[in-house]
């Protein structure tokens, strides 16, 4: 299948090509023809799937013909954060290229004068927030009676945000012959009432998904205690060969707590959450897509659908509290083709949490283990050299232990294990030079997991490791190094 068997005008398939895509992904593939027939669509699909190109692309042919008028859109599209706007503002305008088309963005947080200015001068596209829009229609600044073509994407994270009503209000002031989509990566019941209230006999698209079954996204679970997250992230970034990573809180205070905790450690980190006023969030988006930040600190509002290009690794600092969050989150990394890491935080307090999680993607997220780390393979003599002198391995199997004694910050984390680890680590080769596992054949099969976690919990039992244990000889390419607490605290699972 290619995008010219969809229908599409040879000016669009010219700036297809331009965007460096070959084949049309399974939602483009289903989705472009029916909607280039003018039928109402719901798709189930979620970013990453190349679904804003699904109804982005026939948009554009559909509203190449007509005329623009002033105040009234021709279509509208409603995104439920200023950055999916955004981010599909941009799409459109990568598209549109070869097309005289006019194209407005009206979201909040920042001045109306040039959305005003364009809404008078008459838009074919309008991108929206529903609060903005809202906004506007109630000063009889914009009209919706001339606008044939609406697209309500991510539908479900609208339901979340609270902007149904806002979306039924919209639906009820646009023409009744309309052409309809609606997008939504899960369909409750509010979703699938408000699609059979406003779409008229639509072809349902599902497509796979994509988070869940993307191979290219290897997801741990690290069980650790509340007070050892902050050591337990910092650990994790400095030793699993992260290159730029999201790191997702559930709120938006923790957010800011955790960036700065970064900053002050010398983390390269900035932070977006819904705080924070359109304009920063957007330059903090930028400072990251430009390299000049590697980490992210995010709340779900708004780092929702984001397409960041190699994105390394994501975590969940908290165990998302809706399962779809989940999904969401550990889809910013390991797009096109690209491969990533996530690992979720479970506390005891997220135990039903992680089960919905593990419900909802129907599969069982392996558990963190030393196999999985990748720090650079201590030197088995100067390992030894330390072991002998009867301290060391006695502190690194015990770190949780240790820092109960010690003063911690104000959130009551503790540094110990990550240092400990550090202090051991051998300075990195140059990335190209290491393949994932040294002196052994990659691991694919999730399969195999399960026996692995379960050989440390063996060596666990009675409360802690013998000290000789440590002595044992490693094969090539495992760590042979102290071991944070945080392992150990995942191998008793
Ligand atoms: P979306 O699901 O719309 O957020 O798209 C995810 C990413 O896939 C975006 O970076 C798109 O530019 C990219 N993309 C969309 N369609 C294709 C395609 N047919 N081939 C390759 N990449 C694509």
């Amino acid at each position: 299948m290619t995008f010219a068997d969809l229908g599409l005008s040879p000016e669009l398939l010219k700036a297809v090509e331009d965007a460096g895509y070959t084949e049309p992904t399974a939602i483009q593939a289903e989705a472009i023809p029916p909607v280039l027939m003018m039928k109402d669509i719901i798709g189930i699909a979620q970013t990453g799937t190349g679904k804003t190109a699904s109804f982005v692309l026939p948009m554009i042919d559909i509203m190449a013909s007509g005329r623009r008028r002033a105040l009234m859109p021709r279509s509208l599209i409603l995104e439920p954060t200023r950055e999916l706007a955004a981010q599909v503002a941009e799409n459109f305008e990568k598209y549109g290229k070869n097309h005289d088309l006019k194209m407005a963005l009206l979201i909040g947080g920042v001045q109306m004068g040039d959305q005003l200015k364009a809404l008078n001068e008459g838009v074919d596209v309008l991108i929206a927030t529903p609060g903005r829009l809202m906004d506007l229609f109630e000063r009889g600044k914009i009209l919706l009676n001339g606008c044939e073509l609406l697209v309500i994407d991510e539908a479900d994270r609208m339901l979340d945000m609270g902007f149904i009503p806002d979306i039924e209000f919209i639906c009820s002031k646009l023409p009744e012959t309309r052409q309809t989509m609606l997008f939504s990566a899960t369909m409750p019941p509010p979703i699938a009432k408000l699609a059979k209230t406003f779409l008229s006999n639509p072809k349902r698209i599902e497509t796979a998904r994509a988070a869940t079954t993307n191979k290219d996204i290897t997801a741990f679970k690290v069980h650790v205690e509340q007070r050892a997250k902050l050591s337990t992230l910092q650990w994790l970034l400095r030793n699993d060969l992260v290159e730029t990573a999201i790191v997702f809180s559930n709120k938006k205070m923790t957010v800011r707590e955790l960036n700065k905790k970064l900053q002050n450690d010398g983390f390269r980190s900035g932070e977006i959450h819904g705080d924070i006023d359109q304009n920063t969030r957007q330059k903090e988006l930028e400072r990251f897509k430009s390299g000049d930040i590697n980490i992210l600190v995010a709340s779900d509002v708004a780092a929702r659908g984001l397409d960041i290009k190699g994105v390394s690794h994501v975590f969940n600092y908290d165990t998302p509290w809706h399962p779809d969050d989940y999904v969401h989150r550990i889809g910013r990394t390991g797009r096109a083709g690209a491969k990533g890491r996530a690992f979720t935080f479970v506390t005891k307090s997220d135990a039903e949490a992680i089960d919905n999680v593990e419900k909802l993607t129907k599969n069982k997220i392996a558990v963190f283990g030393k196999d999985d780390v990748r720090v650079e393979i201590a030197d088995p003599k100067a390992s030894k050299s330390s072991d002998d002198d009867g301290e060391k391995p006695e502190k690194s199997e015990k770190p949780a232990r240790r820092s109960r004694s010690k003063k911690r910050d104000e959130d009551g984390d503790t540094q110990d294990a990550p240092r400990e680890a550090k202090k051991e680590r051998k300075p990195r080769r140059a990335r190209e030079d290491r393949p994932e596992r040294e002196g052994r054949p990659a691991r694919t099969e999730r399969e195999e997991r399960p026996e692995r976690a379960e050989k440390p919990e063996k060596r666990n039992r009675g409360g802690r490791r013998r000290r000789d244990e440590d002595d044992e000889p490693v094969p090539a390419g495992e760590w042979n190094g102290p071991k944070p607490g945080f392992l150990d605290m995942g191998f008793k699972d």
